[in-house]
This record gives C-alpha cells, sequence and structure tokens, in this order.
C-alpha cells in the first residue's frame, strides 16, 4: 500500500515531518506546551500576513469553518458557492440554524465581486463566507478584488477559507482587512489530516462576545482566552503541533518568496503538460488553481483504468473528479513539498499511464 498522493489533499507527507511528530508528549498545560505554542506564533503570523493571534484547533479545517460562522453571525450570513466546499458551508450555515443566503456560480466560475456588491448592498448580512481557492474544480477567485468590495460594509464579519491556497502564494490577512482566516493542515502545509489553523481579527472577536450559543469547542472566544496563556481550550494534537513546528522550519529555510515561486512553476508544467495532450482546464481561463491543475476529460480517457495504471504501476494517485464532476474533470495537486524532479517523475508517469489509458464512449 505504498504509493504517493498527488490527490488535492490529503497530499505527501516528508519524512523530516513524519518523525517530528514522534516526539515525546508534554502536559498541554505545561510551561513546555506554552514555549512551543508561544515559539509558532511568529511565523504563523508571518505566513498569515496578520498581527492577529493564530489559533490552534484539533480538527479537520470543517471545524474552524463551522465554528466561525456561528461566533459571528447574528443576523445573516452570505455565502458565496462555486464547488463543493463552499456550497456546503451553506449548508452548515443553516445546519446552525442560521439565516444564510446562497450566493452561486457555476462550479469553476469565479466569484463575482460586483455580485458581492449587490447583496452586500442590501443591508441584511453581517458576515459573509468566502473560498479562496475551490479545491473542488481547481478555482480561483480575486481575493484582493472581493476584498475591496467586502470592505466597504463594515459591519459584515468576513469568513475565508484558505485551505488549499495558504503559503503556496502570498493572501496578506491584515491587508485585505480579512476577519477570519482558516487553513487546514493535510493541504497546501503538507502535514497529516488533523489540525486546523485560524487567526482572527479583534471585530471578529467583538462581535463574538455578542453572539449566543457559540458552543464550547469551536467558539473563538474560547480559543483567545486560552490563546493569551499560550494554550488551547482543550488537550491539542500534539503530535500535529511538533509537525507544525517542523513545517514551519522548512518554510522559511527555503524562505517565503521562494515557496510561492516553486509552486507557480510547478503547477506551470502540469498544466503545460494537460494541455499538450489536449485537455483544457475545467475552471474559467485566468482562475486556474495554484496548488493543482482541474483539467476538464475532454479527450474522454477512462480515468478510474488511468488511475488504475498510475497507482499499480506508477505507485502514485491522481484524483478522477470530485463529487458531480467524477470522470468529467481530474485534478493533479503540486501542493506542499514537490519539486522539478518529483513533478518531472509525475510527468513520465503520466505520459505512460496516458498511452495505455483507453478512451470512453462519449457521453
Ligand atoms: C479540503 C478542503 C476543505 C475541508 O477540509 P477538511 O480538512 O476535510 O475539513 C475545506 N475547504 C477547502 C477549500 C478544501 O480544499
Amino acid at each position: 500500500m505504498s504509493y504517493k498522493l498527488f490527490i488535492p489533499g490529503p497530499i505527501a507527507v516528508s519524512a523530516k515531518t513524519l518523525t517530528a511528530m514522534t516526539q515525546p508528549m508534554i502536559g498541554h498545560r505545561s510551561t513546555d506546551f506554552v514555549a512551543l505554542y508561544q515559539s509558532l506564533q511568529p511565523h504563523l503570523q508571518e505566513l498569515f500576513g496578520t498581527k492577529d493571534p493564530v489559533y490552534l484547533s484539533t480538527s479537520s479545517a470543517w471545524g474552524a469553518m463551522e465554528g466561525s460562522v456561528r461566533s459571528v453571525t447574528i443576523k445573516k450570513v452570505l455565502n458565496c458557492m462555486n464547488g463543493a466546499f463552499s456550497d456546503k458551508w451553506n449548508d452548515v450555515s443553516v445546519r446552525c440554524g442560521l439565516q444564510a443566503t446562497a450566493l452561486k456560480f457555476e462550479w469553476g466560475q469565479p466569484v463575482d465581486p460586483e455580485a458581492v456588491r449587490k447583496e452586500l448592498a442590501t443591508g441584511a448580512y453581517d458576515a459573509i463566507t468566502l473560498i479562496h481557492n475551490e479545491t473542488s474544480c481547481g478555482c480561483m477567485s480575486d481575493l484582493p478584488a472581493i476584498m475591496a468590495v467586502v470592505r466597504q460594509f463594515p459591519d459584515v464579519i468576513s469568513i475565508v477559507d484558505t485551505v488549499s491556497s495558504f503559503s503556496a502564494m502570498p493572501i496578506p490577512k491584515d491587508e485585505l482587512g480579512i476577519d477570519i482566516m482558516i487553513t487546514g493542515s493535510q493541504k497546501a502545509l503538507a502535514m497529516p489530516p488533523g489540525l486546523a489553523l485560524l487567526s482572527v481579527s479583534k471585530r471578529a472577536l467583538d462581535r463574538a462576545a455578542k453572539v449566543q450559543g457559540r458552543g464550547y469547542y469551536f467558539d473563538l472566544i474560547e480559543f483567545q482566552k486560552n490563546h493569551e496563556n499560550g494554550m488551547t481550550p482543550s488537550t491539542p494534537t500534539l503530535a500535529l503541533i511538533y509537525a507544525l513546528k517542523s513545517k514551519l522550519e522548512d518554510i522559511f529555510s527555503e524562505g517565503i518568496v521562494a515557496r510561492h515561486q516553486r509552486h507557480a512553476k510547478l503547477n506551470q508544467i502540469v498544466k503545460h503538460w494537460g494541455l499538450a495532450k489536449g485537455f483544457v482546464l475545467f475552471p474559467k481561463e485566468g482562475h486556474g488553481s495554484v496548488t493543482l491543475n482541474c483539467f476538464a476529460n475532454t479527450l474522454n480517457i477512462d480515468l478510474a483504468a488511468f488511475n488504475k495504471i498510475l497507482k499499480s504501476k506508477h505507485k502514485l494517485v491522481i484524483d478522477g473528479g470530485y463529487g458531480k464532476l467524477k470522470g468529467k474533470t481530474f485534478r493533479i495537486s503540486n501542493m506542499g513539498d514537490e519539486t522539478e524532479q518529483t513533478i518531472a517523475e509525475l510527468i513520465k508517469a503520466l505520459d505512460a499511464a496516458f498511452l495505455e489509458t483507453p478512451k470512453v464512449a462519449a457521453a
């Protein structure tokens, strides 16, 4: 069962990161933990582009995504939707008993800033959710343009999911005016799943203080209170926090700018492979993700067979399409620790497997 993941999360985790997780446990109320927690903050704040605290949540990203809408919505939340994860955020908001509006775009189309403006101008909203990089269809929205609109509505708390774009390109939280910025461990950060990271503004905390029924485990106020003591509300996933420490060392020894450039370059290499074969990108032109390529299966290849060959002969796995896009698209990740060398090996395997892959009858 040894193969390498090129699906857009979870992705391959380095031996260094895995080894970091095997360190002995420490008490989560000990001075050792406080020192560890506080040592992470400067690097995390630099990566988030913020002076606000960065909380560590023992959950996958959804814990922080659900907790955030619950903690800041009093009137109504506007859910911007253009793929599976952003669609689900609307469902989650409704399940939390919140008033929520679905602002829908076709999967693969970016969120339109002017449509956001039109909705927010109704004055009905005090929160908005937005996914920067819709991993399900490989579509990246224009975050600066959308945030320029959102900033004009000071009552609206912005909650932005950067799960699959975080640390792969600049996303300066404070400069953009993002109130709550969320990411998870198993995507762009190349760690095992189970840790969410979120940075929260003072404005968002002031709002949360007025919200009833925030619960406990994902309550932003609990995170803040504990953060002030260098701790988390409940026993955190210590092993993943060791992994995070190790990953931050990697990121800062490579350099943030070099890391961004590496992602952009590797993304282009995979993109050009697909285009040269005759596929097209699924998302709208100019809105492809920097951390994955989602190709439309315009050649009608048998994606299940393709992946089976890749897995059995080349020991790697790509994604055969998310949800309703299964069989119609395929996704290849370039997140994490990939290099020109590992992507060259991937391309070689893709080429070889492609030659052996049958076509399916056109639908
Ligand atoms: C993977 C992903 C999530 C969900 O993350 P979980 O770790 O499964 O909670 C949310 N948003 C985006 C954009 C994702 O790619």
